[in-house]
């Protein structure tokens, strides 16, 4: 461990992000806190941490003020992920998506001050939202679609988590560092919000028909989870990362389409890859990111950090991910693991 040992509150610690997260910081001999309303998240993804004695989780909102304050007053950092998560369900709930992500900001820049924690914030590559002009870099403008159009909703809400972080920053002096999350994946990440891979992967194994949305020649970057969670730690312990937004992601562009179809190479499948248009994928009108690469230089820069795992070697850990968790043979329900874990929550 190379810096002194801090505790941690990870908001949204049961998710994909935020376990695979915990984990690090547990191993770097951090003490943590996690709160998780299990929306989303799962209590199975706190499996491999749930009996260690620097783990402690709290199944709550993260707008209760009186838990989120109680875990505050006992940290060092906060690690703010917990979100409105995937385009479908964005789509599908607009409004809980703007509550949870602007009313859950509010609430955890409010109890880092009032405790004088570190905080940072997870953003989204979404608010580079249409523009054209690639790589994104973190000054550049922004140009999102119509109001009418639910999809731009999510990148407006996190747009305001970043205003306002930034704001807590400069008017209070808060220390905010604001993290923009490009297309995230790995173990454990569900694709019944829309995420791709995990999809793509789940139909490939099932010998099911692969669902490419529209053309299949929208590009996008992946990045292994445990490249990210580097990103976050190095950011979180990193005085001039203070005040900042910082990109993180992969620069390896892949189209949809090759994707599928590397994934049903990887996979051993004979599954057919359909084309669905968006208004049926998603709803009438939906619009898309044609490219979405990051300018990662600002990071690079800070920390030296550049994703160490390139695309196939991503796919082929997450393809035996899924190949291992449905051969497993769990027990009805999520299992024993997850209920123990809820009778340890911090009370
Ligand atoms: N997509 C797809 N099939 C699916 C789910 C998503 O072709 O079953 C497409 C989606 O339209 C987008 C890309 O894959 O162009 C990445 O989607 P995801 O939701 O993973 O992330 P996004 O980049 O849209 O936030």
């Amino acid at each position: 461990m190379t810096q002194q040992a801090k505790t941690y509150l990870v908001t949204g610690g049961a998710g994909f992000i935020g376990s695979h997260l915990i984990e690090s910081l547990l191993a770097a001999g951090h003490r943590v806190f996690a709160l998780d309303d299990l929306s989303t998240g799962r209590a199975a993804n706190l499996d491999a941490v749930r009996r260690h004695p620097n783990f402690h989780f709290a199944r709550a909102k993260v707008t209760d003020s009186v838990v989120l304050d109680r875990l505050a007053s006992q940290s060092d950092v906060v690690i703010h992920l917990a979100a409105a998560v995937g385009v479908k369900l964005i789509v599908d709930h607009p409004v809980e998506t703007i509550e949870i992500n602007v009313n859950g900001t509010e609430a955890v820049l409010k109890a880092a001050l009032h405790y004088e924690c570190r905080v940072l914030i997870a953003s989204t590559s979404e608010v580079y939202g249409k523009g054209s002009r690639i790589p994104f870099a973190e000054d550049d403008d922004v140009l999102l679609g119509s109001t009418m159009k639910s999809r731009w909703s999510y990148a407006a809400s996190k747009m305001i988590d970043e205003f306002l972080a930034l704001a807590y920053h400069r008017e209070f002096g808060l220390p905010v560092t604001i993290l923009r999350l490009f297309n995230t994946v790995g173990p454990r990440q569900r694709g019944r919000y829309g995420m791709v891979i995990p999809r793509l992967i789940a139909q490939a194994l099932a010998g099911e028909a692969m669902t490419v949305y529209g053309t299949g020649e929208q590009q996008r970057c992946f990045c292994d989870v445990r490249d990210v969670v580097e990103a976050i730690i190095g950011l979180s312990e990193h005085r001039q990362a203070v005040g900042r937004v910082f990109n993180v992601g992969s620069t390896e562009e892949t189209s949809i389409f090759s994707l599928a179809e590397r994934i049903r190479t990887l996979a051993e499948s004979s599954s057919p890859i359909t084309r669905i248009p968006y208004d049926q994928a998603y709803s009438p009108g939906f619009e898309d990111m044609q490219r979405r690469v990051p300018d990662t230089s600002r990071i690079h820069q800070l920390l030296g950090w550049t994703p160490r795992r390139c695309l196939d070697e991503i796919l082929a850990s997450v393809v035996e991910a899924h190949r291992i968790h449905t051969q497993a043979i769990r027990p009805l329900g999520t299992g024993s693991a997850s209920s123990e874990l809820l009778a340890r929550e911090v009370s």
